[in-house]
């Protein structure tokens, strides 16, 4: 598990990007240009991972950048734990994972590749996914096209908050 966020995956992302903050820049991309945002929240975004551990690695990110965790408001904790309660039942939908992995990387020694703006990390997980790691590294294959996880998981999660919004 130790390698589950590990920074040379984000090190790819942060090395494609010009300046700036990729969080920051994110959600004001075009659809077509690939940053895979799936949901938009008052407080909080849900954006795949473009190197993703397993398919369907999503971040629950603040709109807002900030580096500190905790100096989130409660308004923006609240969503961003009501966003990956849905992003957890969005999974059992669609991806239907044996386990998920939810976490935070807070500093670059925790092992953040973007440690000035706060994101959690959603992972679904299978059983002996971790074996299979271990043994490529970073030459991991995930079994499903970015675009075909951000439609599939996207349309769920949409679907979920659609309920949950309804209070049903
Ligand atoms: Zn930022």
């Amino acid at each position: 598990m130790d390698h589950l966020w590990a920074p040379w995956r984000m090190q790819y992302v942060t090395g494609e990007k010009a300046e700036g903050c990729v969080f920051c820049a994110a959600p004001g991309m075009p659809e077509d240009a690939g940053a895979h945002v799936l949901y938009r929240g008052e407080h909080n975004y849900v954006i795949l991972n473009r190197f993703p551990y397993n398919s369907g690695h999503l971040m629950v990110v603040p709109y807002e950048h900030m580096r500190d965790f905790a100096a989130l408001s409660p308004a923006q904790l609240a969503e961003m734990m009501d966003l990956a309660q849905a992003v957890i039942e969005a999974y059992k939908v669609c991806l239907r994972p044996e386990g998920v992995n939810l976490g935070m990387n807070l500093g670059q020694a925790a092992g953040a590749g973007i440690d000035d703006h706060v994101h959690l990390h959603l992972v679904p997980r299978w059983c002996g996914d971790t074996n299979f790691t271990t043994t490529v590294g970073d030459t991991r294959v995930v079994p499903q096209s970015l675009e075909d996880c951000a439609a599939l998981v996207g349309s769920a999660l949409r679907e979920v908050m659609a309920r949950r919004r309804a209070g049903a």
